[in-house]
């Protein structure tokens, strides 16, 4: 992924709600780009629409020229899978697999096959390991904390290498300390990897690191403003 570019994307939910209205912005490799705004104001929208989790009514995102908004579902989950990670507010963990299983699942989505079962493990062994998880790998996500959580959720992002990281408001629900912790991750997988985040926030601290700064207020593009 070089580029994603969203064109004059709209948003409109039955009844009249716009959601998003004629957005336009891009994102470049190695940016962390930070969505801000008010509660309502459309981040969740849009970074679903990014990652493909949902689709504008108007308008298109482009990948390095490839329009995203008119693949079919096969095709788009083929790049979901092989460009995307996601990390969520409350996470998502299968609450029925353990913390390992769920670190697995996204290689398994990826490669339909039980044949490689003992490789996956060994890949998601390795990241948990690296996060300081290995200890909880047969743990499942009830017995666990939300900074666990939350780390579990970031190996998840990355087993399978993704290009671009979508995250929507990923320290809400976090303590201070796991705050850090992530502040930290999203700093060295953009340095070391060159991975490119997305962001929605209301956390003031990710501006301190972001190359790219997206504001929207009822939908609409406030402000932009690139850094760095
Ligand atoms: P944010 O993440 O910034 O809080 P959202 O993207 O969740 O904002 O919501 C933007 C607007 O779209 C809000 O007015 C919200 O009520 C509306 N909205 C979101 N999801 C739906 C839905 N499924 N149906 C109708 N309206 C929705
Ligand atoms: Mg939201």
């Amino acid at each position: 992924m070089n580029k994603l570019l969203v064109s004059d994307v709209t948003r409109e939910y039955p009844g009249g709600v716009f959601a998003l209205s004629g957005v336009s912005f891009e994102v470049v490799k190695g940016d962390i780009a930070v969505v801000v705004g008010p509660s309502g104001s459309g981040k969740t929208t849009l970074l679903n629409i990014l990652g493909l989790l949902d689709r504008p009514t108007r308008g298109s995102v482009f990948m390095d020229g490839l329009d995203l908004t008119h693949l079919g579902e096969k095709e788009a989950a083929r790049i979901m899978n092989a460009s995307f990670g996601f990390i969520f507010q409350f996470f998502y963990l299968i609450p029925e697999l353990t913390v390992i299983e769920n670190v697995m699942l996204p290689l398994w989505i990826r490669d339909k096959t039980s044949l490689k079962l003992k490789n996956y493990r060994a890949q998601a062994e390795c990241l948990l390991d690296e996060f300081g998880m290995s200890g909880r790998r047969d743990f499942y996500p009830s017995q666990l904390s939300g900074g666990e959580l939350q780390r579990v959720a970031i190996c998840r992002s990355l087993v399978c290498e993704p290009d671009v990281i979508f995250a929507d408001e990923p320290t809400g629900s976090i303590d201070r300390k796991s705050t850090e912790m992530f502040f930290e991750l999203v700093r060295k997988l953009n340095r070391e990897k060159g991975v490119t985040f997305v962001i929605g926030t209301h956390n003031e601290k990710f501006l301190d690191f972001a190359t790219e700064v997206i504001s929207l207020n009822k939908g609409e593009l406030a402000d932009i403003s690139r850094r760095g």
